[in-house]
C-alpha cells in the first residue's frame, strides 16, 4: 500500500500534504515525497527515504516549499529499490507533469520498450514513471483527455493524482482498484488514499 493526498485551494499545500500523509502513516511505506506549484512556476518536488520525518526536515515542515496546489506521496516500492530517485511523485521529461501512483502497472515493460524507443529517457525504475511519460507523450492541451487515452493503454491497479504546469491549480486524478477519496472544503479540494488524512479539514467526502 502507500499514500496519496492532494490539496489545492487558498491556503499553503505542503503543510497540508505532509499532515495528511502523517495520518496515511499506518498504511506502510518506504520513503515519501512532495510536488508543490506556485502560479504557473514549475513544481518543486522533494523526496526523501525513510520515514516521513526525514520529508518533514527536509523541507521545514513545509515552509520551504512554497505554492497553493500540490500533490504528496507515501511510497511501498514495488518496482524498484526504496531510494529517492524511485520516490514519487515523477515527472514528466518536459517537468511539467508530476504524478503519484499507488497501485501497480502490469504492463509497464511492454510500454516502457515502447517509450525507450520513441525516444524516452527514464529517471527511475519504477512502473509508475510509464504513466508519467505517456502522459507527456499523448498530451495534446487537455489533460484530462490525454489521461483517458493513457488509461486505456495501462493494466493493472492505480490511483493517480497529476498536476501540470499548464493546468494552473488543478489536481487531476483517477481510480482503479486502488483506494482514493475526494473531500470538498471552503478552503480547497483534497484528494486522499483514505478517510483521516482529510478528516480534519472536511467531512464532504466522496
Ligand atoms: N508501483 C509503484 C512503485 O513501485 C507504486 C508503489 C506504491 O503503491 O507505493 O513506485
Amino acid at each position: 500500500m502507500c499514500g496519496i493526498v492532494g490539496f489545492t485551494g487558498n491556503r499553503q499545500a505542503a503543510p497540508i500534504l505532509l499532515d495528511g500523509l502523517s495520518k496515511l502513516e499506518y498504511r506502510g511505506y518506504d520513503s515519501a515525497g512532495l510536488a508543490v506549484r506556485d502560479g504557473d512556476a514549475m513544481a518543486q518536488v522533494v523526496k526523501a527515504k525513510g520515514r516521513l520525518s526525514n520529508l518533514v526536515e527536509k523541507t521545514d515542515n513545509g515552509n520551504a516549499l512554497k505554492g497553493t496546489c500540490g500533490i504528496g506521496h507515501t511510497r511501498w516500492a514495488t518496482h524498484g529499490v526504496p531510494n529517492e530517485i524511485n520516490s514519487h511523485p515523477h515527472n514528466s521529461q518536459n517537468g511539467k507533469i508530476s504524478v503519484v501512483h499507488n497501485g501497480i502497472i502490469e504492463n509497464y515493460l511492454e510500454l516502457k520498450k515502447r517509450l525507450l524507443a520513441k525516444g524516452y529517457i527514464f529517471q527511475s525504475e519504477t512502473d509508475t514513471e510509464v504513466v508519467t511519460l505517456l502522459l507527456d507523450y499523448y498530451f495534446d492541451g487537455d489533460l484530462l483527455k490525454t489521461l483517458s487515452k493513457v488509461m486505456s493503454r495501462i493494466e493493472g491497479s492505480y490511483a493517480l493524482g497529476i498536476i501540470n504546469k499548464d493546468n494552473p491549480d488543478e489536481i487531476i486524478a483517477v481510480k482503479k482498484d486502488s483506494p482514493l477519496i475526494v473531500g470538498l472544503s471552503e478552503e480547497g479540494n483534497y484528494i486522499a488514499s483514505d478517510i483521516p488524512a482529510v478528516l480534519k479539514h472536511t467531512r464532504k467526502i466522496y
